[in-house]
């Protein structure tokens, strides 16, 4: 496992004797008291403003994992409640995502927005309990008298209007009397409270915008700490789980239920998911789709779940990688080797492998007859005897890696050189003869080789050895493909490790992706369909792209076989 994870929790033992998250052992306590009457209901509530990213994936995981576990429900909320950054598109791909990555809402699909009456009657009833004032000042003003962590806040010079004009003047909003901004409600509590969201945050804003669900019946729409943990009321949420930075949300969150009286759910906070060479902020993610650094939101390099998705992740190597990262109260980042050594686990079981020549080189082999060709048998996955055997095309031109010749072999190089004899996987051993070079350009273009018929299936029967065994295709026989092969989006861990006075976007990776467009597969790969993953073999993993084409299959790279980058890495400090 890779050392920079963020650190663990201690791990106490539950009932059952497996280890607890510290989540869990809240939910345990809960059942133990009767809080909730043994009940555990959850909720993924995500705002409908950009596509979810595998750190939503993670807190997906957790909230449908925990209602699992403790024989509960998790509802899908689209926490709709800013109607100007919120598409159909995103609510579409939402859904999409979820379903994909393994979990069900069944019949529990909620939009905050449904809840807006709600949410506005029980605002004039703090407004008649004189718990909430209709306030003039501009939002510039609101930051102003808000004070700091340091100073404390000073009160708004609305703050004492009677309970009718609050009411008249909240009524007035409402029905569109005022322009965007002009005032808002705001509940009254204490200016100088030690904590700022204390100090008479604002509850409802004036905005002029249509609602892709409520059309234009609202024109004042609720901010985020109004809306949220009423919606979880509503919903008899139990345990309404967010990310850490909402801890000092949580004070609010009580007050506003404590005023209402209504069914109190248990905010609890987690450290959300930071991944290392990637961003995962929403705000991000569309600068990278708007600006064209990608190729919008499904791009395999992003790590949003649709592009996961494309580039061949699996949604049990996804849900093994948030299982293992464990929940946490402190904020860490979580190495990118993590999920990938999730995906190569889980493929390494079930995907075939397969002979792909990205970078070919002929090969001719002179002494086996022109015209002549064999079916070879290859194994489809030692891991999984199931899997079966296929038959593989050998003649007397083949295809090899260009990467497995050297014409000056460096001393820890074991595959193809002048004089010397290596295996050719499933099919023989070869010895190279000759080398035929390009006259202008000195490139070489094609091999000589000879083979030894008694080597077929791969052994000598004088028990000679060889050291390499290298990957092939046979010429005629192969098909075409494009392979597009991905790296890190970002060049550093920490895409924020910038010179002063920029931004992450100068630390993008110039060659996070690169096409071949020569590629050579094994014949059965031809018909591949999209979706369908293979293990190239002493390649990597790879899946097939939606945008290939009948007899032009593009493959996307999902992952290399062993972790370049650690390896990069440590060839750097020897
Ligand atoms: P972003 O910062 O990417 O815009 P967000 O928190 O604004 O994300 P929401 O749509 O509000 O996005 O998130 C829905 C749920 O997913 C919330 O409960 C949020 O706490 C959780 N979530 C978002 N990002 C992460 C993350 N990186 N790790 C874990 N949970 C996350
Ligand atoms: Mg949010």
């Amino acid at each position: 496992m890779p050392a920079n994870g963020v650190p663990g929790d201690a791990k106490p033992t539950g009932a059952g004797g497996a280890s607890l998250n510290f989540i869990e052992e809240i939910v345990e306590e809960h059942n133990r008291t009767g809080r909730f009457g043994g009940r555990v209901q959850t909720r993924f509530p995500p705002e409908p403003n950009g596509y979810l990213h595998i750190g939503h994936a993670k807190s997906i995981c957790l909230n449908f994992g925990l209602a699992a576990k403790y024989g509960g429900q998790c509802n899908l909320r689209m926490d709709d409640t800013n109607p100007v950054k919120e598409e159909v598109e995103y609510i579409e791909s939402i859904k999409r995502d979820v379903r994909w990555l393994g979990f069900d809402w069944e019949d529990r699909e909620y939009y905050a927005s449904e809840y807006f009456d709600q949410l506005y009657a029980w605002a004039e009833q703090l407004v008649l309990a004189g718990k909430a004032y209709v306030c003039d000042l501009t939002g510039d003003q609101v930051r102003e008298y808000r004070g700091t962590l340091t100073k404390p806040g000073k009160e708004s010079p609305y703050r004492n209007r009677s309970v009718e004009e609050n009411l008249d003047l909240f009524r007035r909003m409402r029905v569109g009397e005022f322009p965007d901004g002009a005032r808002t409600l705001r509940a009254k509590i204490d200016m100088a409270h030690p904590n700022l969201n204390m100090r008479d945050p604002v509850m409802y804003r004036i905005l002029h915008a249509e609602h892709q669900h409520t059309g234009n019946k609202w024109c004042i729409y609720p901010m985020y700490d109004w809306a949220h943990g009423q919606s979880d009321s509503i919903e008899g949420i139990t345990h309404s789980i967010c990310t850490l930075e909402f801890e000092n949300h949580r004070p609010l969150y009580d007050w506003c239920l404590d005023q209402l009286g209504i069914f109190h759910p248990q905010q609890i906070e987690f450290a959300r998911l930071n991944l290392s060479y990637t961003v995962l902020s929403k705000r991000r993610l569309i600068q990278l789709v708007t600006e064209k650094h990608v190729n919008g939101w499904d791009d395999p390099r992003m790590p949003t779940i649709a592009g996961i998705r494309r580039r061949g992740y699996t949604p049990e190597a996804i849900r093994n990688f948030c299982e293992r990262i464990g929940v946490s109260k402190f904020n860490g980042v979580i190495d990118m080797s993590w999920l990938e050594d999730a995906l190569r686990e889980d493929l390494n079981r079930r995907a075939a492998r397969a002979m792909a020549v990205l970078n070919p080189l002929r090969v001719v082999i002179t002494n086996y007859d022109e015209g002549q060709v064999e079916s070879l048998e290859a194994i489809n996955n030692p891991e999984d005897e199931s899997a079966g055997t296929r038959k593989v095309p050998f003649a007397r031109t083949l295809l090899i890696e260009r990467d497995d010749f050297r014409e000056d072999p460096p001393k820890d190089f074991f595959r193809l050189a002048p004089g010397r004899e290596v295996r050719l996987r499933w099919a023989y051993f070869i010895k190279c003869t000759n080398v035929i070079k390009d006259p202008k350009t000195g490139e070489v273009v094609e091999l000589h080789c000879t083979y030894d018929p008694a080597t077929r299936g791969g052994n000598a029967p004088d028990g000679r050895k060889v050291k390499g065994t290298i990957h092939w295709v046979s010429a005629e026989h192969a098909a075409d493909a494009e392979i597009r092969l991905y790296d890190h989006l970002f060049l550093k861990p920490d895409p924020d490790d910038v010179p002063e006075g920029q931004d992450y976007r100068v630390n993008l990776n110039p060659n996070s992706l690169v096409v071949l467009k020569a590629a050579k597969l094994e014949p059965s790969l031809g018909q591949a369909r999209v979706g369908n993953r293979f293990q190239f073999e002493r390649q990597g993993y790879f899946s097939v792209d939606p945008d290939s084409q009948p007899g032009r299959p593009v493959f996307n790279r999902i992952v290399a076989l062993r972790d370049t980058w650690a390896k990069i890495e440590k060839g750097k400090k020897k």
